[in-house]
């Protein structure tokens, strides 16, 4: 279907929806603390006046959200869980647990779908959530974005931003009550309004990156540590795990291949691993896992910790003995305070790591990268790993609210969403492994619920499961910084060989799947800003014309494009959006670098940031127990859980104390 492109087309001129002067309101440009002030009041009043409707619709739709009183409440969210998709999956009877998502949609309530906010990212989808406001609200409008009065070149992670509103943890701290973030986005301990009574927090970049090593009989060593049979000695090589600056800065893991089988065939079909400094050998067969753990003090470790890595040993030549040998990458769990993390670690190990992404080269050549089972058991794995934190939690702490959550569905879906023939690595064949392997990723999430489910009380205790998104397939990459660096709107220099966006460009793009945030260089807004506000609008005009006409397949890339002050439609008029904010059609993603050509292929599948209008951005919302009667709502907005929450646990969502001092 051609996307369409609500007057974004130039040569119909208008719809671009580049007013002639509106979209530098005064108060973008006044001293800082006035309008800093006008702005936090404006956007306080429009953020009281949209949730205070919304709660009403809510409300008014089916007798509204259940009025429950809950001991504790698990609100868990699995990434990129589409509504659509899991409506689909509960019909056609893919997840079947009784105590899945189909008995949390036949014993509890549910909607039929969760209006997002925009943008639908992650991060952004992930605050709103547990603040009950949109990106106006929370200030936290993209993955990553720019803030006024920085340097044009600095961007913040929307994953470590504080929300201008209220969280649930803080919120319920404040009311005296526990509460656990276990990977929540946001909840980074990086700051006292991201932090919990305890948690687990995303764990960044592993120590030391995955590895497909192709062990040859022709360089083994050999040794007689291991047992072999049928006249075949053991093969032995010697892999060095470089750990950077960590003590110890390496890790040796001896491979040893012998002949486990004492059949009168010399037939090689195990393979044993230990580490150099340790003496238990580990036996595993072809296609099988094992774990490797160690202690290790990472460069920026205040103390040692336990790293593990799960390797797969992906085939054997039973004759010759060479051996593909998959060594996962090096992690650590990274939790708060020291004592959890110490506990939590001894309870479930080291934090597993995600699906591998370089299953993106075996959808292109089946002989290179991650296979497909071994990205879905990763992904079964990381979900498993979540499910045992959370029950241990429930059992070991006393908690009144946990949030968790799951990645590995949103990581499946961007490596193998692979559903149409304009996507790279599309053959019917490809697409059919992608969709039987989507449901695999359906069942693990199912069966993540029901564990959650059999872990509580059912009188006393509710359980909540949402998501923040679900995802497009896409086909084309589009870099905004390329295309506007080629019309001349965005200046490069040349940096140790490579490109980067120059601190004094009129502009910058800071892109995030589907989203577009432009920043203009403002003299007076930007430290060594270098537009004025005369040239501005002009220039704005310009960059939304390079934009709106790029286009693959006959596919035009841009779907949509405000100023500022018109995302006020979407909720997305904050200080920190761009001055123009682009979202793109489905079909096409972003990618903020210069590393290539304006338009290109995409080498990866399914994404999300589009409008959050689209079916496929609705996420999910079931809940169950506590007293909660069965009931199925049409649609909720996103901003309606937080609240909701709180009232079940006896506590409102309130303003964060800095809002009243600058009062
Ligand atoms: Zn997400």
């Amino acid at each position: 279907m051609p996307p369409t492109r609500p007057g974004s087309s130039p040569k119909t001129g208008g719809g671009v929806g580049i007013p002639n002067s509106s979209f530098l309101t005064p108060h973008s440009v006044s001293v800082r603390y006035h309008r800093h002030v006008n702005k936090r009041t404006f956007s306080h009043l429009a953020v009281v006046g949209v949730v205070g409707f919304l709660s009403l619709a809510f409300a008014c739709q089916s007798g509204g959200p259940p009025e429950v009183r809950a001991d504790r409440v698990v609100m868990v969210s699995y990434d990129s869980l589409g509504a659509d998709l899991a409506w689909r999956w509960i019909s056609d009877e893919t997840v079947s647990s009784p105590d899945g998502l189909a008995g949390m949609a036949q014993h509890g309530f549910s909607a039929e779908r969760l209006r997002m906010v925009d943008p639908t990212l992650t991060a952004v989808n992930h605050i709103s959530l547990a603040a009950g406001r949109d990106a106006a609200g929370t200030g936290v409008v993209g993955n990553s974005f720019h803030k006024p009065d920085t340097l044009i070149t600095d961007w913040v992670s929307g994953f470590t931003a504080s929300s201008d509103a209220e969280t649930l943890w803080t919120a319920a701290r404040r009311n005296g009550l526990r509460v656990g973030t276990l990977v929540w986005p946001g909840g980074d301990a990086g700051a006292v309004d991201r932090i919990g009574d305890f948690g687990a927090v995303w764990p960044g970049p592993p120590l030391a990156s995955s590895e497909l090593v192709e062990l040859d009989p022709g360089t083994a060593e050999t040794t007689g540590e291991v047992p072999s049979n049928d006249g075949l000695a053991p093969l032995l090589w010697r892999q060095v795990i470089n750990l950077g600056s960590a003590a110890p800065n390496d890790q040796e893991l001896l491979i040893a291949l012998v002949d486990a089988d004492p059949n009168g065939r010399p037939r090689y079909d195990t393979v044993a691993v230990r580490l150099a400094d340790e003496d238990d050998w580990g036996y595993v067969g072809e296609m099988e896992w094992l774990e490797i753990d160690f202690e290790a003090r990472a460069g920026d470790d205040l103390r040692p910790h336990l790293y593990g890595s799960w390797c797969k040993v992906l085939h054997i030549d039973r004759f010759t003995g060479a051996l593909r040998f998959y060594r996962g990458e090096v992690n650590r769990l990274h939790a708060y305070p020291d004592a959890f993390e110490d506990r939590l670690t001894e309870a479930i190990g080291p934090w597993p790591g995600e699906p591998d992404r370089a299953v993106g080269d075996w959808w292109l050549d089946l002989s290179q990268g991650v296979d497909l089972d071994t990205f879905i058991e990763q992904g079964e794995r990381l979900n498993r790993y979540i499910d045992r934190m959370t029950e241990w939690v429930l059992a070991e702490e006393d908690a009144d609210l946990i949030l968790a959550y799951h990645s590995p569905l949103d990581v499946y879906l961007h490596a193998s969403l692979i559903t149409d023939e304009l996507q790279w690595a599309y053959s019917p064949g490809r697409a059919l492994a992608a969709r039987e392997g989507l449901k695999r990723m359906g069942r693990s999430i199912d069966r993540s619920v029901a564990s959650l489910w059999g872990a509580l009380e059912p009188e006393r205790d509710a359980l909540v499961v949402v998501s923040d998104h679900g995802q497009i397939p896409i086909f084309e990459v589009v870099r905004p910084n390329r295309a506007l660096a080629d019309a001349g709107l965005v200046r490069v220099v040349d940096e140790d060989g490579r490109s980067r966006v120059a601190p004094d460009t009129p502009m910058v793009a800071v892109a995030g799947g589907a989203l577009i945030h432009l920043y203009l260089n403002l003299a007076g807004r930007e430290p060594g800003g270098v537009v004025t506000m005369a040239e501005a609008p002009e220039l704005l005009r310009r960059a939304a014309r390079v934009l709106a006409d790029l286009e693959a397949e006959d596919q035009p890339a841009v779907e949509k494009i405000y100023t500022r002050g018109e995302a006020a439609a979407i909720g997305l008029d904050h200080p920190s959006s761009g001055d123009l904010v682009v979202f793109l059609a489905p079909g096409f993603a972003a990618a903020g670098g210069l590393d290539g050509p304006a338009l290109g292929p995409s080498r990866y599948y399914g994404q999300h940031g589009f409008l959050a209008s689209h079916d496929e951005m609705f996420g999910v919302l079931f809940a169950r127990g506590a007293g909660i009667k069965k009931k199925r709502f049409g649609e909720v907005e996103a901003t309606a859980v937080a609240p909701m929450i709180a009232r079940w646990l006896g506590f409102e969502l309130g303003d964060p104390p800095e809002t009243t001092i600058d009062r």
